[in-house]
């Protein structure tokens, strides 16, 4: 039998209505939600994130403010310029898209933007707050996943998940909340000691390794809900994510589509702390 679909297209959309309607009310108090989209150079794939996400705030009624600035920009005139965004009442929300060029430190970029405007949930404060459990802007694509398994009533408390990726921005923080969601809770890498025999374990399996159909059918415990996070461009330009989706289907219970699942949830709960750093 064939998976349920984990569709986060369409839950994508109706969180998208609800964010029109909290534009509506914030507009009533006369603020416009807006949102500092920096961009540092010309990386293709950082590109379509970028369009997408600031596609979606104009659909919205989230103002979006996009700032393109070249890969040879220094440090500081980086954050010199988030410094700025920080000062600018009308900006609620900062977004800088990652990766950055290297002679750029991502920690300190991070550590500058106003932790209040922090809606992609990386500065240090509000990953503190994940892990202690205190309330702080969540990393949208975590925050995404969650929304995705309590939507679709996927059982979590006490059962096992496994997540394939320790990323700060991905896996880790999702290792934090499915904790916080009484799961238990096992981070997989590249040095995990046969990856199989951990997956085979999970009820709920994340694969967030950015490899092309790296979880086989033979990965899967029957019945499983498998979320795929990854997003990978092949050869041939189509996109795939980490699972191979075709044979997967017929072993696990739940499934996310590439794309159609994760990503437009991670954009969802975009416009969501938008909504909520602009109403504070
Ligand atoms: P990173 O490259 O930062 O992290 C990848 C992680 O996967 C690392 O922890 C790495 O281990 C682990 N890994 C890599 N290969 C293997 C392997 N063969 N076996 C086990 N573990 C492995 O990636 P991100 O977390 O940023 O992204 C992961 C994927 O998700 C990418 O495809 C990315 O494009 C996609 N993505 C999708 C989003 C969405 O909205 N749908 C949002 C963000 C990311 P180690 O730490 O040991 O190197």
């Amino acid at each position: 039998m064939a998976a349920r679909l984990l569709d986060g297209k369409s839950l994508a959309a109706q969180v998208r209505s609800e964010v029109k309607e909290s534009v509506v009310r914030l507009a009533r108090r006369g603020i416009v939600p807006g949102l500092a989209v920096i961009l540092v150079g010309d990386d293709a794939a950082s590109r379509v994130y970028v369009r997408n996400k600031t596609r979606a705030c104009e659909e919205t009624g989230v103002r979006s403010l996009q700032i393109d600035l070249p890969a040879s920009v220094s440090q500081d005139a980086l954050l010199r310029r988030i410094a700025e965004i920080n000062a600018d009442p009308a900006l609620h929300g900062i977004l800088v898209q990652l990766p950055l060029p290297s002679h750029i430190d991502a920690w300190e970029v991070m550590r500058v933007v106003a932790p209040e405007k922090d809606v992609d949930g990386f500065h240090l404060r509000n990953l503190g707050a994940l892990v202690a459990g205190a309330p702080g802007f969540v990393p949208c694509t975590p925050a995404g996943i969650m929304r995705l398994l309590r939507h679709a009533e996927v059982p979590l408390a006490g059962r096992r998940a496994v997540i394939v990726g320790r990323s700060g921005t991905v896996g880790k923080p999702l290792a934090l909340l499915l904790l916080q969601a009484d799961a238990t809770v096992t981070v997989c890498h590249s040095r995990t000691v046969d990856l199989a025999r951990e997956t085979l374990q999970a009820d709920i399996l994340v694969a967030a390794a950015g490899r092309p159909k790296l979880v086989s059918a033979g990965m899967v415990k029957p019945g499983a809900c498998v979320v795929d996070v990854g997003i990978n461009r092949l050869p041939d330009g189509s996109l795939a994510g980490d699972v191979d989706f075709h044979r997967v289907n017929d072993v696990a219970g739940w499934l996310t589509p590439v794309p159609g699942g994760v990503g437009p949830m991670t954009i969802a709960m975009l416009l969501e702390n938008c909504i909520r750093a602009a109403s504070t």
